[in-house]
């Protein structure tokens, strides 16, 4: 089964969405193996966000996503990564459609609530950057119910 990383962002945390954004990948049917609620400072966050360190925007990301506590979160299930980015919606929240997370709550793309990983590969990577400890396993008794 895949894994993904979603992190809800410090807007996301302040404005009271924590419960709302769990819901839809609960509800959705994939299973929790990861969470915690942190704040881990500029260096990690410059590691998390490595990818983009030469756009203009990124000092104010780092700046934006340092401003407060962070949900960190590892979901599992069948073409997690793909899915929960469809979940998320666009990057542009004026470009997401209503009905996923940044469609329904947020409106600008540096305040756009949650993060979810872009590739099986970079998931991986984010997992081990946010859950050095490891994820937790276990099997869940609506697994027959959710996959044939
Ligand atoms: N971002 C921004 N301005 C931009 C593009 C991105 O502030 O023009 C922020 C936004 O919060 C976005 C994050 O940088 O979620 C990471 O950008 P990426 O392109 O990886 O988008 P994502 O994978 O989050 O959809
Ligand atoms: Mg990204």
């Amino acid at each position: 089964m895949e894994q993904t990383y979603i992190m809800i962002k410090p807007d996301g945390v302040q404005r009271g969405l924590v419960g709302e954004i769990i819901k839809r990948f609960e509800q959705k049917g994939y299973k929790l193996v990861a969470m915690k609620l942190t704040s881990p400072g500029e260096e990690h966050m410059k590691k998390h966000y490595a990818d983009l360190s030469s756009k203009g925007f990124f000092a104010g990301l780092i700046a934006y996503m340092t401003s407060g506590p962070v949900v960190a979160m590892v979901w599992e299930g069948k073409n997690a990564v793909a899915e929960g980015r469809k979940m998320l919606g666009a990057t542009m929240p004026s470009e997401s459609a209503m009905g996923t997370i940044r469609g329904d709550y947020c409106i600008e793309v540096g305040r756009n609530i949650c993060h979810g990983s872009d590739a099986v590969e970079s998931a991986k990577k984010e997992i081990a950057l946010w859950f050095p400890e490891g994820v937790t396993s276990w099997s869940s008794c609506e697994s027959s119910w959710v996959y044939e």
